[in-house]
């Protein structure tokens, strides 16, 4: 089965990350919970206490807007297959 060597499961400790960007606010924020569909508070991953989602916050990160650097941060400290650098020794 030829197909079976192409699926792969995906790894345990993924996390989805949802991106909000409060309607007073210029930056989004990460949330490891989803926002509610109506808009409301979430915790944010930054640990600086909850944001308001507004309305129908999607999970994409808006790649053009800047971010919340503490949610950045530990968006970018998580365990898993996120992105990140390192400076070379
Ligand atoms: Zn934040």
């Amino acid at each position: 089965m030829e197909r079976d060597m192409l699926d792969v499961d995906p790894p345990e400790e993924t996390h989805t990350i949802y991106w909000v960007t409060p309607e007073d606010s210029e930056v989004q924020h990460a949330t490891a919970s989803p926002p509610p569909r109506e808009g409301g508070p979430v915790d944010t991953l930054g640990g600086h206490g909850t944001v308001e989602a507004p309305p129908n916050s999607g999970d994409r990160m808006r790649h053009t807007q800047r971010f919340c650097p503490d949610c950045f941060a530990a968006y970018l400290n998580l365990p898993g297959p996120t992105p990140r650098w390192h400076h070379t020794e």
